[in-house]
């Protein structure tokens, strides 16, 4: 079955994930990326870089730093909003996020409501809360020379924060690319990289953990022409997600988000929901963010947002439309389509049948046998002739060819070519396919 946990040993057990900090007992919300895990992580970026940012003319690239001046948050609000809902149980002192404890509530629930619902403390079963708190979820850091007995100006004075999402280091470039490149509308900024919120209660794996990897695009219009250029990223989201990562039609679905749930700055978002093993989550959002961002940056900077039409002359502030994935979403998103649990010849076998584009290895090569000197040259040359092609190619020669197998289709290796005495003689070599199990006779020369 494709549960949660399963999943979740798989990718420790082959090296995909592992906890943060393991050696030390862990570091909540925290995850480690493996070897394997590092490349099917890779080929996603890699693919959604190549799919909005290399193929196309009017998407730029760029990488800010982590590290932003602390006005960007108070122009984008995030100093002021960005909180969650805090209730501390006066019992046992647990801290929770109020909306994810209760049912029928959201973010902006009160003392009063919250108290309503009569929920009972998941960690000691009591009834006794203290009042709703709002806690940013930014995280604080200082920067530069800060020493604990500075006073408190001094020291608040440094204060900086990890970027809780990627988006801002777009839109402080917006300006700099428009000077530099002199793009016309409609055009986008992409980047990817690292996001950090202090998530009150990270669960679920890495669908909520404290550091994320984004991949986002502000891809800025004309105000009138919102409408279609949101309708081209929402179709451009569904074709990547579908036909670029392969991830099943039937798993994606679109919630239209309600006024009151939208963030602060959007007039329109849909999330794209996606059946996960544990229930249906957000996988990604897309947003009409309108043009808070750049006029708040204007207001923040002193500094002028507009954009002047080449054409017509006409000057404007451009409004925005946001595509925003989550790569840890995506990746277990991925993992979790992937997984699967068959019967091969009366033997039961997990398989990740992973898309040939993101599987860490595309081949894995092995000789039949590890003890014979000539097969384990002759399959040795078919390693390098094949990773000097393709880059992505596996070794192994531990236990017998049935084992290996059994690792490789765990590990979603969609072919495994096998080098034995027919070798030799004539130059061909065994290739199994990983769904299919079937083997078929191939010239060394065609693979
Ligand atoms: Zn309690």
């Amino acid at each position: 079955m494709n549960s949660l946990e399963n999943i979740v040993s798989l990718c420790k057990r082959r090296g995909f994930i592992f906890q943060g900090s393991d050696i030390y007992g862990g570091m909540a919300g925290t995850w480690d990326f493996g070897p394997l895990g590092v490349a099917l992580k890779k080929n996603l970026t890699d693919a959604w870089w190549k799919y909005f940012v290399e193929n196309r003319d009017d998407i730029y690239g760029v990488d800010a730093a982590i590290i932003m001046n602390p006005r960007t948050w108070v122009a984008s609000g995030h100093t002021a909003t960005f909180a969650d809902p805090l209730v501390e149980c006066k019992e046992c002192k647990s801290r929770f996020r109020a909306d994810k404890i209760a049912d029928g509530i959201n973010e902006s629930v009160t003392t009063e409501e919250f108290l309503e619902t009569h929920t009972k403390c998941p960690v000691c079963g009591k009834e006794n809360w203290g009042p709703i708190r709002k806690f940013n979820m930014m995280f604080e850091t200082h920067v530069g020379a800060v020493l604990p007995d500075d006073d408190e100006e001094t020291s608040k004075k440094n204060v900086a924060y990890l970027r809780p999402e990627t988006a801002q280091g777009i839109f402080t470039n917006y300006k700099n690319i428009l000077d530099t490149f002199y793009p016309s509308l409609p055009f986008g900024i992409a980047q990817q990289g690292k996001a950090f919120r202090n998530e009150i209660s990270p669960r679920d794996f890495i669908l909520r953990d404290r550091e994320c990897s984004q991949m986002e695009i502000e891809y800025f219009v004309h105000p009138d022409t919102w409408e279609e250029n949101f309708e081209t990223m929402r179709d451009l989201s569904h074709d990547f997600l579908e036909n670029v990562l392969n991830l099943p039609k039937n798993k994606i679905h679109e919630l239209e988000v309600p006024a009151e749930d939208r963030a602060h700055y959007s007039k329109r978002t849909i999330d794209f929901m996606f059946d996960y093993p544990n229930g249906e989550e957000e996988l990604m959002g897309l947003a009409y963010r309108t043009d808070f961002d750049l006029q708040n940056i204007a207001k923040e900077s002193g500094k002028s947002m507009e954009y002047r039409d080449k054409i017509t002359n006409e000057t404007f502030v451009p409004h925005v439309i946001e595509p925003s994935i989550g790569v840890e979403r995506l990746f277990l998103a991925v993992m979790a389509s992937a997984y699967t649990e068959d019967e091969i010849n009366g033997e039961k076998r997990t398989v990740l049948k992973l898309p040939e584009n993101l599987a860490p290895y595309k081949f894995c090569v092995s000789p039949l046998l590890k003890n014979k000197p000539e097969l384990v040259a002759k399959a040795k040359e078919v390693y390098n002739l094949l990773k000097a092609k393709y880059t992505n190619v596996t070794w192994d020669d531990s236990g017998n060819i049935g084992k290996r197998y059994r690792k490789q289709d765990e590990i979603g290796t969609p072919k495994c070519v096998v080098i034995d005495f027919d070798t030799l003689e004539d130059d061909t070599v065994t290739i199994r396919d990983r769904d299919t199990t079937n083997q078929v006779r191939t010239k060394i020369s065609d693979l």
